[in-house]
């Protein structure tokens, strides 16, 4: 068995046992990972790296509930998230686990302020209040100015500052991020990234980041390479594509 432990004595927030994922496709059978076990402790900010193609966006929506093992385990803040119904699972993705990933996925017809709100008004909060919390997480990711912008109105980096407001307004454990700064330049992907180290510490969040970026990833707390089905420690001659 594989177990990448984390040498940490904090409890846990994700513990994945023994998981397995493949895909039947018309050429056979892809086996992405097998056996894989990973132990990520509360308030740690872990990156993921590896070659277009190992798993790694599988990887986060395995965690995620947004896809399912062929076999194996994922506990989530005590929740087995292997073993939820389809309820669950959106009962889940709503409270438990916010995520970012590389293309903003923002509605076009709606505002920045209406776009935070979302996953707040989906849980059935009054709009009012939805709409005030919203504000205050656009104030918190520094566009208090943009409320009424439409997404097609942001740059790039704005965009993504309001998908991390929307990943957050929830309140979630877990952040998940699948390149977050895969779509920007260098320099908005170093204010990103600056920015979700800050969310993450001041909410006292247990972040996964999935990069290909090295640089970004070796300022994390810890680096792991997903490659050949296996999660492993970060070697000195590890490239980034
Ligand atoms: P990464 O994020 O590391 O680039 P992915 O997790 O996106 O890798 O995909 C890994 C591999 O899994 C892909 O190369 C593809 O062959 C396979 N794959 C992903 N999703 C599916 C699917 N729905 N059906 C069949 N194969 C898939």
């Amino acid at each position: 068995m594989i177990d990448t432990a984390a040498n940490e004595d904090r409890p846990s927030l994700v513990q994945v046992r023994s998981l397995s994922k493949s895909y039947r496709t018309a050429h056979g059978a892809v086996e992405l990972f097998r056996d894989l076990s990973l132990e990520v402790p509360a308030g740690e900010l872990l990156a993921i790296v590896g070659e277009s193609g190992a798993g790694k966006s599988t990887l986060l929506h395995l965690l995620a509930a947004l896809d399912a093992p062929t076999a194996g385990h994922v506990t989530v803040d005590g929740i087995d998230v292997t073993a939820l119904k389809s309820a669950g699972q959106a009962a889940f993705r709503n409270r438990t686990v916010g995520y970012v990933w590389q293309f903003h996925y923002l509605l076009p017809e709606f505002t920045a302020l209406e776009n935070i709100a979302m996953p707040l008004l989906a849980q059935g909060m009054a709009r009012a209040e939805a709409l005030r919390r919203a504000a205050r997480w656009l104030d918190e990711v520094s566009l208090a100015g943009r409320a009424r912008h439409r997404s097609g109105e942001l740059s790039g980096g704005e965009q993504q500052r309001v998908s991390l407001a929307r990943a957050l307004v929830t309140e979630p454990r877990l952040l998940l991020a699948d390149e977050p700064t895969g779509d920007l330049d260098s320099r908005t992907a170093e204010t990103i990234f600056a920015l979700l180290q800050r969310l993450h510490a001041a909410h006292g969040l247990t972040s996964v980041m999935v990069t290909h970026h090295l640089g970004l990833a070796g300022r994390c707390g810890r680096t792991l390479v997903l490659r050949e089905g296996r999660l492993l420690p970060l070697a000195g001659g590890d490239s980034p594509q």
